[in-house]
């Protein structure tokens, strides 16, 4: 594996422009003027250069990416999405191996190099999306890790808990959950049974809570009481967590306490008009951000790019960020944030990190996120892949 030298870039979070010297798909070193005669040299001079991005919440198997152009028809319900979802997968061919393979290489031109998706599984579907998406990951530089997600409910919806197991079993990285209460009405035997597996299986668990106002905030207060009591720590997030946005002053913090104490984690997409939790007072009370799309072009919805930058982007926005220390709150998102969220190992820009990089043209990390300019050069592993 050849070495390479990226020359004069700024990494994010230095003072001052530095080398980069990658070898064995790991950074060896990061100073100015290294002198690497045999290296490949890439000059990336007043270049920003990032992390890897880190793509936490979307839906693979779901995605329309890459075919014709599909007229979106939902009615605008959450009952009204899983249902136009459910009536016509099986006519548009989803999940499919083309379509996601084609994402996923659009994100990895973006400078994406891991995602967390969560894959549908129910009774009709099965494990047929877990095995799409192993299929179309295995030839793409990018890491991805599936939570066995049960759409359509766990309780509501007969052989799903099974199923979720079997897919634990068969080696997905994470378990899922949706709306405990909103969409299973028990959220005690819905927690018991995903926290359940969780513990069992040694995996992270990751639930979509779009339950709001107070019965939301109270299920944020179960997730974060069984959390502490199995200490599971580190391994748990909770996904757009509606109700932390809408909720007063003190009893968000209440809650960013205990999330922080406890190690809870919150994934937003900042989609659409729904509530986007406090990033800011989270991250000063220490809690895990991270971020990612949602679903990419698919039956829930038309929009999504694939870029981690432009979504940051929307997640700033969302949060009415204008100074530059606030959007670069949305950067750390997509990139540190995710990458605790995941529990990636050896992440970052320091001598013994894995070499995932981008490089782009901005001066610094607002900038990076407002223009999301057009990326000079993706690595994953000590490789260029865009160059
Ligand atoms: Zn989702």
């Amino acid at each position: 594996m050849t070495d390479v030298l990226l020359r004069g870039g700024r990494p994010w979070g230095l003072d001052a422009p530095a080398d980069i010297l990658v070898r064995d798909g790991r950074i060896d070193r990061v100073a100015p003027g290294i002198d690497a005669p045999a290296a490949q040299a890439v000059d990336v001079t007043g270049q920003l250069v990032l992390p890897g991005l880190v793509e936490a919440h979307c839906h693979l198997d779901k995605t329309l990416y890459g075919g014709r152009w599909v007229p979106h028809s939902a009615d605008d319900t959450l009952a009204g999405r899983i249902g136009n979802d459910l009536a016509r997968r099986s006519e548009l061919g989803v999940p499919s191996v083309e379509r996601i393979s084609a994402l996923l290489w659009r994100m990895s031109g973006f400078g994406t190099t891991h995602v967390r998706t969560h894959t549908d599984i129910d009774p009709l579907v099965g494990l047929r999306g877990v095995e799409a998406v192993r299929e179309a990951a295995a030839g793409i530089p990018v890491e991805v890790r599936q939570v066995a997600f049960p759409q359509h409910g766990v309780l509501t919806n007969p052989g799903t808990a099974e199923l979720l197991e079997e897919a634990l079993k068969n080696g997905v990285e994470a378990i899922g959950g949706l709306d405990p209460a909103g969409i299973d009405r028990d959220p005690v035997r819905h927690l018991d049974l995903v926290f359940g597996l969780a513990e069992r299986y040694g995996t992270h668990l990751d639930i979509h809570l779009h339950d709001g106002g107070s019965l939301g905030a109270w299920e944020l207060e179960l997730i974060t009481e069984r959390t502490r009591a199995l200490g599971l720590g580190g391994r748990v997030t909770v996904s757009h967590a509606y109700a932390l946005g809408q909720l007063d002053d003190a009893y968000q913090g209440r809650l960013a306490q205990g999330f922080a104490e406890a190690g809870v984690a919150v994934a937003t997409a900042a989609v659409y008009s729904f509530p986007v939790p406090p990033i800011k007072k989270l991250r000063a009370a220490g809690v895990t951000v991270a971020c990612g799309h949602d679903g990419i072009r698919d039956l829930w919805g038309p929009y999504g790019s694939g870029d981690m930058l432009e979504r940051a982007m929307h997640v700033a926005y969302r949060s009415t960020f204008r100074g530059d220390d606030d959007i670069e709150l949305a950067l750390e998102a997509a990139t540190y944030g995710g990458a605790r969220a995941l529990g990636l190992e050896a992440y970052g820009l320091a001598p013994g990190d894995r070499a995932d990089l981008v490089v782009l043209p901005a001066g610094g990390p607002a900038e990076a996120v407002v223009v999301h300019p057009a990326r000079t050069l993706v690595m994953k592993d000590g490789v260029v892949l865009h160059n």
